[in-house]
């Protein structure tokens, strides 16, 4: 019989919408806090008081209210996007933990509404701030099974991106790596007569090369990273540069008038 850990049976109580109110990168490092002691079991505000409740069963604690200096529990809303403004920059996709948001690339963008957990991480990164968020009008929406039933769904596509962008780093980092291999022969100032490898000797110098460029591809993420912050830094102020013209165009409109 499997062995549940602590923390997968605490990250099983949580709503999983990765919204970071908690203060920690998802849910699941939330859950490890907690199965740590390290953090109270009130910093969750999606998951409401039923959801400190089902903890402080778990963790054999009292029921505690939310921090009145914290994130408070509110009704659940739905992201929607403005389609006439969205200039299609992909940011959203991007920031949105359960791929809720389809759309290519200088097309307009949309949300699917049964997968939104209304989790907000989409309306910072906006550099035209064309998304709304739509409270969810149903009074039962907070009750525990609807709470947990999202929360499967929400486990299940934010696994499947996980998973998504594992695999997509992984073919980055071994397309780097085969034309580092492919090059660096090329590159050699070796003399002819002393390039006579064995065919295994060849393979070892391979794998030698691919994993020297696999390293450097792992040390060139975090640089990657950095330049995608530079973007959408640049981004915005592209944005808000033209929004300052069109206003002055607008004031210089009504002055003429
Ligand atoms: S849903 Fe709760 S546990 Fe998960 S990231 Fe948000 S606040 Fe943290
Ligand atoms: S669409 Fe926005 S609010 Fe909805 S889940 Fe994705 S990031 Fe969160
Ligand atoms: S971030 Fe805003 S502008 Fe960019 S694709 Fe998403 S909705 Fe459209």
């Amino acid at each position: 019989m499997p062995v549940i850990s602590l923390v997968e049976r605490i990250d099983a109580l949580l709503p999983q919408t990765q919204c970071g109110q908690c203060s920690h990168a998802g849910c699941r490092p939330y859950a490890e806090a907690l199965a740590e002691g390290r953090d109270p079991i009130n910093r969750c505000p999606p998951g409401g008081e039923d959801g400190i409740r089902a903890l402080a069963e778990l963790l054999g604690q009292p029921a505690i209210p939310f921090d009145p200096a914290g994130p408070q529990p509110k009704p659940r809303a739905l992201a929607v996007i403005r389609e006439d403004s969205c200039i299609g920059c992909t940011l959203c996709i991007q920031a949105c933990p359960v791929d809720a948001i389809v759309g290519a690339a200088k097309q307009m963008h949309t949300v699917i509404a049964d997968e939104c957990t209304g989790c907000e991480l989409c309306l910072a990164p906006c550099p035209v701030d064309c998304i709304d968020l739509v409270p969810v009008a149903d009074p039962a929406d907070g009750e525990r099974e609807r709470v947990m039933a999202r929360a499967a769904l929400a486990r299940k596509r934010y696994d499947a991106r996980q998973a998504r962008k594992d695999r997509d780093a992984a073919d980055k980092a071994k397309r780097l790596a085969e034309r580092a291999a492919v090059a660096a022969p090329a590159s050699s100032t070796a003399p002819a007569a002393s390039q006579a490898p064995t065919a295994a000797a060849s393979a070892a110098d391979k794998n030698e090369l691919i994993r020297k460029a696999m390293e450097r591809a792992k040390q060139q993420a975090p640089v990657a990273a950095t330049a995608s912050a530079d973007k959408m830094a640049v981004i915005r102020a592209a944005m808000e540069r033209a929004a300052a013209m069109k206003a002055a165009q607008q004031e210089a409109d009504k002055d003429k008038e």
